[in-house]
């Protein structure tokens, strides 16, 4: 299938809100709400622009070809950095973290950066949730040393059982054969609750629903069902390509009927769903026709340190610039607090009503997820 596709002129360097040093200070008491009363809960790192796939809704080649110029290395936050401000987020109340990418394995010894994070305790004392959303290409490689430093939990994403199908979105010829090594050597490695994400797009994948739902069901593992979403400007989005999460259901209650479960707690993207055999569960995130805005509770650091507070947002906060002007704790803390309680996004419930070619966002492999 053709994609209308506009080819955007991206900037590797992303401008960002310079932010001022705040002269009073505000402090943190791990309660951090925004303008429509939503917890500050999860921070999303994202730890590279690179990636090793091309996927043709992330990172088309048209767009990220080889003249595509990524972030020098003088851009991209250090691991002091990005615990430093990790510790300040979670002072604010922040207790998931979500190391993510272009793709997380690719950075160099992400393993120390693990360990690091992994000495973080909640507001209330409590280990982190820390976990890694992956292609899942390098695991097979790196699951052990990843839980040996300390990583609780993973993310896989995969979009097909199919060879062809995966390779065709994929763009760079990864097999799925690799991906499925990867997750076996995880669950080996000790990875329990590992969860796989296939985002759906009608006419590409929409087949291999059942077939990925038969597959995981059999193994223990919870598949997340995504709707395919208008994020960046590059992957040609089209309405039609959504395959709303309510078809996805009724597809597969229609051979494995299912029951709906409550959230494991307030807030949870993923709307879960167990199979009424007692033989599993999956989830569906419905970011497209069933918006969940109202419960929002994500921030996301972007590989050069932007903060930014939705992921359809056009521009960050340049948090970077205030570390390394030598801001202290205390001031970085209180920017955080000021950026965040100043916040109002809910782009998924009005995207019907913003005119997509004058909404610039930022692209899925900077941000990250
Ligand atoms: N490279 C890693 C991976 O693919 O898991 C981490 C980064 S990737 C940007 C994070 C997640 O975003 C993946 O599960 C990917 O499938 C999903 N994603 C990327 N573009 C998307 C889109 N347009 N709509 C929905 N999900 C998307
Ligand atoms: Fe890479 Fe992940 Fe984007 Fe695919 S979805 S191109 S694996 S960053
Ligand atoms: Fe959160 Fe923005 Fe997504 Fe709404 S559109 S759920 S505010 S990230």
């Amino acid at each position: 299938m053709l994609l209308e596709r506009t080819i955007p002129i991206i900037s590797p360097s992303h401008k960002a809100f310079p932010i001022e040093v705040p002269k009073q200070l505000l402090s943190a008491d791990g309660q951090l709400k925004d303008l429509r009363g939503r917890q500050l809960h999860d921070l999303r790192i994202s730890v590279t622009d690179r990636c090793n796939f091309r996927c043709t809704y992330c990172m088309p080649k048209e767009v990220f070809g080889k003249n595509y110029s990524y972030l020098p290395q003088a851009s991209v936050l250090s691991f002091e950095e990005i615990v430093r401000l990790s510790r300040l987020f979670v002072a604010h109340g922040v207790e998931k973290l979500r190391l993510t990418g272009g793709e997380p394995l690719l950075r160099k010894d992400l393993e120390r950066l693990i360990a690091m994070l992994s000495e973080l305790k909640t507001f209330a004392g409590k280990s982190l949730d820390l976990t890694l959303t992956t292609n899942g290409t390098l695991l097979a490689k790196k699951a052990q040393s990843l839980k040996n430093a300390g990583l609780a939990r993973l993310t896989i994403s995969l979009d097909a059982l199919e060879d062809a199908v995966f390779k065709k979105i994929n763009d760079v010829d990864h097999s799925v054969q690799e991906v499925l090594q990867g997750i076996s050597t995880a669950q080996t490695a000790g990875f329990k609750d590992i969860k796989v994400n296939m985002v759906v797009q009608r006419g590409i994948n929409d087949q291999e629903i059942l077939p990925m739902a038969r597959y995981f069901k059999a193994r223990g593992i919870i598949v997340r069902f995504i709707e395919f979403m208008d994020v960046g400007n590059s992957n040609g989005w089209k309405m039609d390509s959504v395959v709303p999460s309510r078809e996805v259901l009724q597809r597969i209650n229609s051979e494995m009927p299912l029951l709906n479960l409550q959230p494991n707690y307030p807030g949870e993207v993923a709307q879960r769903w167990a199979y009424a055999d007692g033989q599993g569960e999956i989830g569906v995130i419905s970011s497209v026709t069933q918006a969940f805005c109202n419960s929002c509770s994500r921030a996301r650091l972007s590989t050069e340190g932007q903060l930014y507070l939705c992921l359809f947002a056009h521009t960050g906060f340049d948090l970077r610039a205030l570390l390394r002007k030598g801001a202290s704790d205390a001031q970085l803390q209180t920017v955080i607090a000021q950026l965040w309680s100043q916040r109002r996004d809910n782009y998924s419930e009005s995207r019907s009503t913003i005119k997509g070619a004058n909404h610039r966002k930022i692209e899925m492999s900077y941000i990250g997820g």
